[in-house]
């Protein structure tokens, strides 16, 4: 499935190829790892600004690290953009990204392209109750969602020069392939980072990867992230 994407690189090379991936959440990163992982170097990026009330962020979050510290694997944790790190999974620092939340970004993003017009806040309850004020019509929050989730993650992948990147967003079903491919084409001309679009979803991903959480009791979220999904 991925040789096509393996000879883009230099077989010179005796090192595998690497490879950016970006988490959207733990039961996405399942199928992903277990079948990149032979021929790719992973660098694992978790960025979901998008993610709200913080109690389902840090639930997510956690859900995450616990896969990681289930595997052995040979992969590298990218914390931010300023710790790039080499440790062993062991070494994760979880409060490190549980304190760095901050949805601001995302709202920023919306407000700038007038997607929302109520006051930023992580006031959960109050926010749900504005929702009546919120024009849903042709609304691009997703399209900006996506963009941001493809743009930061390649960035990184950029900076650290890392050959090639992905994202666990392709494999969830309630995401469109079609419109991730498009935007990746938008971040390709900012960073020129060289996207790779794997079909996550072959190969019986489901059942493997509702088996993967049972066996291990992986909690899996009902919505998206957002309020908007949450609603
Ligand atoms: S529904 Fe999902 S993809 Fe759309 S804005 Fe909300 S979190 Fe992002």
């Amino acid at each position: 499935m991925f040789q096509k994407y393996i000879s883009q690189v230099n077989l010179e090379k005796k090192d595998k190829p690497k490879l950016l991936l970006h988490i959207c959440c733990g039961p996405d990163l399942i199928i992903p790892l277990l079948d990149l992982k032979k021929y790719f170097k992973l660098y694992l990026y978790w960025y979901n600004p998008n993610i709200q009330p913080y109690s389902e962020y840090a639930r997510r979050y956690k859900e995450y690290i616990k896969i990681l510290k289930l595997e052995e694997w040979d992969f590298e944790i990218i914390s931010d953009e300023e710790n790039f790190w080499k440790e062993k999974i062991s070494l994760v620092k979880d409060d490190k990204v549980l304190n760095k939340y901050d949805n601001n970004e995302f709202y920023d993003k919306l407000f700038e392209h007038k997607e929302v017009v109520w006051i930023k806040n992580n006031d959960f309850d109050k926010t749900m109750k504005d929702f009546s004020q919120m024009e849903e019509k042709n609304s691009q929050r997703c399209d900006i969602c996506y963009y941001m989730r493809l743009l930061e993650p390649a960035k990184i992948a950029q900076k650290y020069n890392i050959d090639f990147f992905t994202t666990t967003l392709l494999i969830s079903p309630k995401k469109s392939v079609e419109k991730l491919n498009k935007y990746w084409e938008l971040v390709t001309k900012e960073t020129w980072v060289k996207y790779l679009s794997f079909d996550f979803r072959k190969n019986n991903w489901f059942q493997r990867a509702s088996d993967y959480t049972k066996e291990n009791n992986i909690w899996r979220q009902n919505y998206c992230g957002c309020l908007w999904a949450k609603k």
